[in-house]
């Protein structure tokens, strides 16, 4: 089970260092854990976690590897860091910064080229599984990162968010998430990670559907105790 922290605008360098250097002896069960910080934070995050198997990730790339692109950061620059990988596509991006399926594929196609592990992200919003549409949404946004991925497979994991879920408190059902993995893998066959809501009394029912790779955990992952116990409880799934 992987099981991917996302901090998005939340934790500096110095409460970072902090909470990797309590990560590190942490029991973290048999899972295999990503940290996704702030840019500001990665330096920091990859040196207090150096000699763990804990992975460090950026939360965005841009697909340029340098040029006119004022505020972005390039896959060489954090491979440059000691960066493990980074997420593509998270519904934030697409929602507040104007991200579509087209910018999505190049930072995808970018990321990989350059070695970073992609954790790229597709889900529904309520409006569209209100109107049926939910395979629709998740058919056109998987294969648009299909076709970014047509060299290699092997650094990419998808993760399936449903947009009602994130933040909200509102979890998919465990049947819910297995039904939209299933459905996702029926178009390229990765491993999925559940993102939506994901604590630690709900991940090891999420994590026990099979179709169901392991969990990119927003809110919950800010806290040691809580991030902890849900790699705990996914190894035990
Ligand atoms: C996320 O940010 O990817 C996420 C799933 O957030 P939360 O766990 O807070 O819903």
């Amino acid at each position: 089970m992987l099981i991917a922290g996302n901090w998005k605008l939340h934790k500096g360098p110095a409460e970072t260092a902090e909470f990797c250097r309590a990560l590190r002896e942490t029991d973290l069960g048999d899972a295999d854990v990503v940290v996704c910080t702030p840019f500001v934070s990665l330096a920091g995050a990859v040196s207090t976690l150096a000699g763990t198997e804990i992975g460090v990730a950026a939360q965005n790339v841009h697909w340029a590897e340098q040029g006119a692109f004022t505020g972005e950061v390039s896959p060489g620059m954090l491979r440059e860091l000691g960066v493990y990988g980074t997420i593509v596509g998270h519904s934030e991006r697409r929602q507040y910064f104007g991200e579509t399926d087209e910018t999505v594929a190049r930072r995808v196609r970018a990321a990989l080229a350059a070695g970073l592990f992609v954790i790229a992200c597709v889900g529904e919003s309520e409006e569209e599984r209100d109107a049926g549409e939910t395979e629709l949404v998740l058919r056109v946004q998987t294969e648009a990162i299909a076709d970014a991925a047509v060299d290699g497979h092997e650094n990419l994991v998808i993760a399936y968010e449903p947009v009602w879920a994130i933040g909200t408190g509102r979890t998919a059902t465990p049947e819910i998430a297995q039904e939209a993995h299933v459905f996702i893998k029926s178009i390229l066959d990765l491993p999925v990670l559940y993102g939506g809501s994901v604590n630690p009394d709900n991940a090891s029912d999420l994590c026990a559907q099979h179709a169901v790779d392991g969990a990119l955990v927003g809110g919950a992952s800010l806290v040691l105790e809580s991030f902890a116990a849900i790699c705990r409880a996914s190894s035990n799934s």
